[in-house]
């Protein structure tokens, strides 16, 4: 027992974290255009940004540049470099992703035995999402209507921020109205072709095309379905473990991913809207560290540390990447192994909610319309509120787990009460910041219902148990 055990994976990915956020900070603040004059770099932008063919074929740029001394090109080594490793980390996930859902919900429908079972566990699931999405949106419009942040933020700032981002608006409204109604989109679950469906990674036709095969095991003799799941449980197990491996890179590639968010994103943006940020926050926060608690400690039994101590990986990931879609994968193995959920659960759960269980996102759209609204219309009426719940609730839905999509599905929640879509220029600038504390929410929801789920059927570990299990697989503890 006196041997000193390795620093668990949560810590270092948090000291990764602390890392990335006070070098990112550091640089935004003291890197300044005259550093990179003092190291013979006169047009930063183009000495930094990656060369494409046309720039090395006409040296654009080249003549500002020509004087970049060692240190600058070193400077631009180390951030590509930085950019790579987080990308690596990106990327790898991103192809681990499908292939976990499929895998697994073949063998975690098909062991539930019958359709009555995935029937109850279905509903269960499905109720609890949208029981908590309306929850987190009714606070966020509480603590809007009591902050009033579209109160506060001055006519000059508003004008400044409208001309910079209006163009990127336009972009966003022309690419929401191409939104298919709810009944085209039930329909289009189905896949027409579902290997197409797993090379475009459609999630939502991925998840129908692997229950349906996993149902259909189950109608045909167990012998004759034998091979096939053990084909795929076995692939699960192979993919878990590869799970482990990335994860091995997640401190590094945190470190990285938050370095480079904090200095593309700048932290000037949030001068003005500093209101408007903190509510989004303040709200967060509260789903965070009071409603996912309470739900966990009354309906599952799990105390909140024991919770983030097993989900924190997940969460990170989540912040750094910005995408509960390339989290899937360590959401499962974290939500499984580190929280104790069957597999059967998790593999049902946990890539459901990463597609359709966006709590964080359906709060932030949510006060995002209310401050947008009191900037232009003043106050709105419970009826119009209402409205904004019921749309949140189903743009959340529809918001595909990748960055910065929860903005883009804004437009439906705003045209739903009449408040002008030009408004979303004004909030751009921080969405970066949002994203990346909302995502942590949506992948904390899909794990919190995830062990809500898995322990009304008994389904869920002991914390003893997943200790006991843990001391034998050090890859994911
Ligand atoms: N980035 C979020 C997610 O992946 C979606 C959003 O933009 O709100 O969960």
């Amino acid at each position: 027992m006196s041997t000193r055990r390795p620093l668990a994976l949560h810590w270092k990915i948090l000291i990764g974290f602390a890392l990335g956020v006070i070098i990112g900070i550091a640089i935004d603040r003291f890197w300044t255009p005259a550093t990179w004059a003092s190291l013979g770099v006169n047009d930063p932008q183009s000495f930094m940004a990656p060369k494409s063919g046309e720039a090395f074929a006409t040296g654009k740029g080249a003549e500002a540049n020509q004087d970049a001394s060692f240190v600058a090109r070193s400077v631009r080594f180390v951030s590509n470099a930085n950019t790579f490793i987080g990308q690596l980390f990106f990327q790898s996930l991103r192809f681990i992703a499908v292939p976990v859902v499929f895998c697994s919900l073949i063998v975690g429908v098909a062991s539930l035995g019958d359709i009555k079972r995935l029937g109850r566990i279905g509903v269960k699931t499905l109720a609890y999402f949208a029981i908590t999405g309306a929850v987190a949106i009714t606070l966020g419009l509480v603590i809007a209507n009591v902050a009033e942040p579209g109160k506060r933020i001055s006519p000059e700032k508003r004008a400044e921020l409208l001309i910079e981002y209006e163009s990127r608006v336009a972009e966003s409204v022309t690419r929401t109205l191409d939104v298919p109604s709810i009944w085209q989109q039930l329909i289009s679950m189905i896949p027409a072709n579902p290997f197409q469906a797993l090379a475009t990674a459609q999630m939502l036709q991925v998840i129908f095309f692997s229950i349906a095969i996993g149902l259909g095991l189950t109608m045909i003799t167990r012998a004759k379905a034998e091979p096939v799941l053990q084909f795929f449980d076995t692939l699960t197990d192979v993919i878990v473990k590869l799970v482990g491996i990335v994860m091995h890179l997640a401190p590094y590639a945190v470190f990285c991913l938050v370095t480079q968010a904090l200095v593309n994103m700048g932290t000037d943006m949030l001068v003005g809207l500093v209101y408007y940020v903190l509510t989004v926050v303040l709200g967060l926060g509260l789903v965070l560290a009071v409603i996912y608690p309470l739900l966990l400690r009354t309906m599952a039994g799990v105390g909140y540390r024991r919770f983030f101590r097993a989900m924190s990986p997940a969460m990170l990931t989540a912040f750094s990447s910005s995408s509960s879609s390339a989290t899937l994968p360590v959401t499962i193995a974290c939500a499984s192994k580190r929280l104790g959920v069957s597999e059967r659960i998790t593999s049902f759960v946990c890539p459901l909610g990463a597609t359709v269980n966006m709590d964080g996102t359906a709060m932030y759209q949510g006060i995002a319309a209310m401050f947008i609204a009191q900037m232009y219309v003043g106050d709105l009426s419970i009826a119009q509120q209402l409205t904004i719940v019921l749309t949140a609730l189903l743009a959340s839905i529809g918001t595909p787990g990748i960055p910065g999509a929860g903005v883009v599905m804004l437009v439906i929640v705003l045209e739903s009460v009449g408040i002008p879509t030009q408004g979303i220029a004004i909030i751009l600038g921080v969405d970066r910041l949002l994203d990346m504390l909302r995502t942590v929410v949506n992948v904390a929801g899909d794990s919190t219902a995830a062990a809500i789920v898995a322990k009304s059927e008994g389904e869920l570990e002991s914390e003893a148990e997943v200790a006991r299990r843990l001391a034998d697989d050090p890859d994911v503890g």
